[in-house]
């Protein structure tokens, strides 16, 4: 989950499209190996029309924790684009999440 610096600081961006809170958030990934870092995309930005910047916190069994800035999965499952980070484990037809929009 997020810290309260780090919900605010997401949630003061320049086009942020949601609010950002410090609810627990789940892996975006159905399954995985153990040593792939759990993902989930903590905001998105909108900087200009039809540019995103996604923001992704990544944690691991380690303890590693890290908010960063990444690319997302630019797939299409059926009609809809994969939501999940870009490089993620397996394919994408895992759950496809909708759009927070
Ligand atoms: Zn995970
Ligand atoms: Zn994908």
């Amino acid at each position: 989950m997020l810290t309260i610096d780090e919900a605010r600081y997401l949630n003061t961006l320049p086009g942020a499209d949601f609010d950002a809170n410090t609810e627990p958030l789940g892996c975006d990934f159905e399954v995985h190996e153990p040593e792939v870092r759990h993902a989930a995309c903590a905001q998105m930005q909108y900087i200009e029309p039809g540019k995103i910047v996604l923001w992704w916190l990544l944690w691991g069994e380690d303890g590693h924790r890290e908010l960063r800035i990444e690319q997302g999965c630019r797939k299409t499952v059926v009609d809809e684009t994969c939501l999940l980070i870009k490089g993620h484990p397996h394919g994408c037809n895992q759950d496809i999440f909708s759009t927070r929009r």
